[in-house]
């Protein structure tokens, strides 16, 4: 039969091009469906890269501007060309989505440019710029991703009131940016504008920030942003935005604090994400969703329609690239009769504000609810010799282990390149290793990890440095 494969693959972002990979080293042939003209999903686009892109540019700015003096280094006037640092960052994001081309070809994946909908089960049109086509698989995957979820009654316009996707974008540099949503989005890209010197104001609904993070990390990573300049309206909700010459007036209502208005340049709406399934025709052939929208899929990410797969940010789970790229390898492995797995316990998520937050496992406060026995080692930056050196000294890593077997449960990072040192306590509950396992092995020095080695000692009171 004339257009037809053993795997269509909706959507080319992280999970769907993982996956599309996966099958095509397996021996299966693929086609791969995307909207955008670029692969590579959000994470590629308009999502982890282009915002790393920019948290880097804007450190190494304010770190030029306010501390290499410090260091004995002194420089003359500097000045932002905030135009060429959008350049920068769009060459980054070009190079690696065209890198997912080069991986397609190599692997020789069949690309589509344009919106699939599903006709039957095993058959999906694609609607390209210039024509329809109709393709047919036993298998299909969706990998739609998601979208931004904004508020009821506001409208983005990605100028004055933007998603991230808009905030990554900005011509100028805001005098005042007014951040919906003190999670992900919200502390990183308000680190972003702040540091390029917009005066930067968080309002977060709950009375803390990143509310599913351990809360002591939480609390340390809310000190050092207001240190470095950011202001937190907490326990605070927005009532409506309303346009005022060229400004916008953010009506707010906070727990105790009554009503008010606050003036916004530019407004960020960092809310959350929806699971995007819009027009693919799922009713059609009977693919449930939940309440929230996620697509259902059991435990081998098969929907509840027979040969219709789903994974990454569409399902339910963390709205994590890595997340979404082990479910892409696990999924094309089952699909193919092997057992792919994804060990959701030992999943890390990153903050890539300054310092970073890392975390994988339990938090403290998820083992006091399950009434789990816990034992707790910490250990400081300030007193490792590498964060000392190169003066990085802020944060500390907890580690929760179990009381009685000693297993480690939940690794908590907040310092110094805590993105990077998280994957040793990721490989650790992997392992279910105790904390003693850590403590045992030897770590180089002088480096950062010495400090998780050092909390994992201080899980049973015999860490050396302090
Ligand atoms: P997506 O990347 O959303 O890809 C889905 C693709 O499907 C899209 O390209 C879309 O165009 C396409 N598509 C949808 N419908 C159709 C259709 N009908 N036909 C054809 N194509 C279709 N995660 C991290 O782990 N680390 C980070 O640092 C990080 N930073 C982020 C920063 C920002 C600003 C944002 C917004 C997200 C960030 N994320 C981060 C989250 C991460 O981007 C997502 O978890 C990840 O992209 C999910 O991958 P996915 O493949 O499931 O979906
Ligand atoms: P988020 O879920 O991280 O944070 C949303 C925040 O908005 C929460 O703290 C929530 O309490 C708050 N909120 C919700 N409604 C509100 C309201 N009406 N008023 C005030 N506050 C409100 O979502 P996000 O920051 O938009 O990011 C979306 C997802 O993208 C994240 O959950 C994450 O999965 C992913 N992401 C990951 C990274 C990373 O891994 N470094 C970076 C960016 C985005």
């Amino acid at each position: 039969m004339k257009n037809k494969v053993d795997l269509i693959v909706i959507g080319a972002g992280i999970g769907g091009y993982v996956a599309a990979i996966r099958a095509a080293q397996l021996g299966r042939s693929v086609l791969c469906i995307e909207k955008r003209a670029t692969l590579g999903g959000t994470c590629l686009n308009v999502g982890c890269i282009p915002s790393k892109a920019l948290l880097s540019s804007s450190h190494k700015y304010t770190e030029t501007q306010n501390h290499l003096s410090d260091y004995g280094i002194k420089v003359g006037q500097i000045s932002l060309d905030l135009a060429k640092m959008m350049e920068q960052k769009n060459k980054v994001v070009g190079q690696l989505t065209g890198g997912v081309d080069y991986l397609f070809k190599k692997n020789k994946i069949a690309h589509l440019v344009g919106t699939a909908r599903f006709l039957s089960p095993q058959e999906v049109s694609i609607q390209t710029e210039a024509r329809e086509e109709i393709w047919h698989a036993k298998k299909i995957l969706i990998a739609t991703g998601s979208v931004s979820a904004s508020l009821p009654g506001i409208e983005i316009d990605e100028e004055t009131v933007v998603s991230s996707t808009g905030a990554l974008n900005l011509k100028a540099v805001p005098e005042h940016l007014i951040v919906v949503g003190g999670g992900y989005i919200g502390l990183e890209m308000g680190s972003v504008w702040s540091r390029l010197g917009a005066k930067v104001t968080v309002i977060e609904f709950m009375d803390r920030l990143v509310p599913q993070m351990d809360l002591e990390l939480s609390t340390a990573l809310q000190k050092s942003l207001v240190k470095q300049g950011l202001e937190f309206r907490l326990s605070t909700r927005v009532l409506g935005i309303r346009k005022h010459q060229k400004k916008s007036i953010i009506d707010v209502e906070s727990n105790g604090g009554g009503k008010q208005e606050l003036q916004a340049d530019v407004v960020l709406i960092a809310t959350g994400r929806k699971p995007f399934t819009d027009g693919l025709g799922l009713e059609k052939i009977g693919v449930a969703l939940n309440k929230q929208g996620f697509i259902v899929v059991n435990e081998h990410y098969e929907t509840s329609t027979s040969g219709i797969y789903a994974i990454g940010d569409v399902i339910p789970g963390p709205m994590l690239a890595h997340k979404a790229e082990e479910e892409g390898t696990a999924v094309a492995e089952i699909m193919v009769g092997q057992a792919g797995h994804v060990n959701y316990g030992a999943i890390p998520s990153v903050i890539y504000t300054s310092p970073e937050v890392a975390s994988v496992g339990q938090t403290e406060e998820e083992l006091k609810d399950q009434q789990i026995p816990y034992k707790v080692g910490k250990f400081p930056f300030l007193a490792n010799s590498r964060a000392k050196a190169v003066g990085d000294t802020e944060g500390f890593v907890k580690i929760l282990a179990h009381a009685y077997t000693d297993r480690v449960l939940g690794v908590h990072i907040i310092g110094p390149d805590a993105g990077t040192l998280i994957a040793e306590a990721t490989l650790a509950l992997e392992f279910s290793a105790s904390s003693e396992d850590i403590a045992r092995t030897c770590h180089a020095h002088p480096t950062l990890s010495e400090a998780v080695k050092e909390a994992a000692m201080a899980v049973e009171g015999r860490a050396i440095h302090i």
